[in-house]
C-alpha cells in the first residue's frame, strides 16, 4: 500500500523538520558566540545590547512601526541599522525590546546572517518576538539572543543551592530583565532540573516540551481538554488562578500506567488572560 514515492515523500518531509531544528552542535556555537561577546565586551557588568552595538558601529533606533515587525536589521552602504519597534516592544528597557534587540544582533553578529546581508541575499530581517513557528534564521537569532541576555555561566550560577520554584524563575527574569516566558525556556535549555512546561488555550492542550529526565510522561495529546484536576484545568472550568505553585499528582496530567502515583509535583500557572492561554510548569516536589 505504502509504496516508494509515500516512502520519499516521509523521508522528505522528516529532513525539512531536521532542517529548520536547532541542533546541538549549532546551539552549542551560538552560546559560545555569546559568551565571548559577554567576555569582551561586557565583563560582570548588566547586559545592555546596545553597548554591544556602540562597540560594532552598528545604529539603532527606537520607533513606532505599527504592527510591522518586533525588530529589524538593514545593511546599507556598508553599514547596519537595527530599528525597534516601540508599539511592539514597548519601552526600550523592556524585556522585549531587549529580546528584540538581541535578536536583531544575532542576525549581526552570525556569520551567514550577516553575509546574506551584506550581500544583497536577504533585504532585511523583520523579526516577530512570538511563540510562532519560525525558519531555521529566525531560531538561531532567537537561540543567540536568549544566550546573550542570560549567558550558561550567569545563569547557573545564580541557581546554585536555590531550588526550582515560582520564586526563582521570578528572581532571574528579575536579574537578567527578560521575560518570564524566556527564563523559563532558558531554565529548561540548561538542564537545571528536570521538568514538563505545558501550554494550554481555550480549554486545550497547545505543546508541551519534556526534559529527558523527567519521571513522567504520556500527557494528554495536542488539542486534548486540559485536565479537570490540574491547576490549569481550574483556570479554563472554574476561573481560578493562583499565584504559587500548587501540590498535584502524577495522574493529573500523566497517564503513563508504571508511575508512582503518590510521588507529589509542583504545578505553577501563569496566565496570558489576552490569549486565553496559560503556561504551566511542573516538576517534582522533592
Ligand atoms: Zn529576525
Amino acid at each position: 500500500m505504502f509504496g516508494r514515492k509515500w516512502r520519499k515523500t516521509v523521508k522528505m518531509q522528516k529532513k525539512r523538520v531536521m532542517e529548520n531544528e536547532l541542533c546541538d552542535y549549532r546551539k552549542e556555537e551560538l552560546s559560545d558566540l555569546a559568551e565571548s561577546i559577554i567576555e569582551n565586551y561586557i565583563g560582570d557588568d548588566f547586559i545592555e545590547p546596545e553597548i554591544i552595538a556602540n562597540v560594532n558601529r552598528v545604529t539603532f533606533s527606537y520607533g513606532n512601526y505599527r504592527d510591522a515587525f518586533d525588530g529589524l536589521i538593514q545593511h546599507k552602504f556598508g553599514r547596519f541599522h537595527i530599528f525597534i519597534n516601540s508599539n511592539r516592544s514597548g519601552i526600550k528597557t523592556s524585556p522585549r525590546a531587549r529580546f528584540t534587540f538581541g535578536h536583531e544582533l544575532g542576525h549581526f553578529y552570525i556569520d551567514e546572517h550577516r553575509n546574506a546581508l551584506r550581500k544583497g541575499k536577504v533585504l532585511s530581517h523583520p523579526s516577530f518576538n512570538l511563540l510562532l513557528p519560525k525558519n531555521i534564521a529566525e531560531k538561531e537569532a532567537d537561540y543567540f539572543s536568549s544566550c546573550l541576555l542570560m549567558p550558561s555561566k550567569r545563569f547557573r550560577k545564580q541557581c546554585i543551592k536555590r531550588p526550582l520554584s515560582g520564586k526563582l524563575i521570578d528572581s532571574l527574569s528579575n536579574h537578567f530583565q527578560t521575560s518570564i516566558s524566556a527564563t523559563i525556556f532558558r531554565y529548561f535549555e540548561l538542564r537545571l532540573f528536570p521538568m514538563f512546561i505545558v501550554c494550554c488555550k481555550d480549554s486545550k492542550v497547545k505543546w508541551y516540551f519534556r526534559s529527558e529526565d523527567f519521571l513522567f510522561n504520556y500527557p494528554p495529546k495536542y488539542g486534548a481538554p486540559v485536565p479537570n484536576s490540574s491547576v490549569a484545568g481550574e483556570f479554563f472550568y472554574n476561573q481560578r488562578e493562583y499565584s504559587a505553585e500548587e501540590i498535584i499528582y502524577p495522574d493529573d496530567w500523566f497517564s503513563d500506567f508504571k508511575m508512582d502515583k503518590r510521588q507529589p509535583l509542583f504545578e505553577k500557572c501563569y496566565y496570558l488572560k489576552s490569549t486565553n492561554s496559560v503556561i504551566s510548569l511542573l516538576w517534582v516536589k522533592e
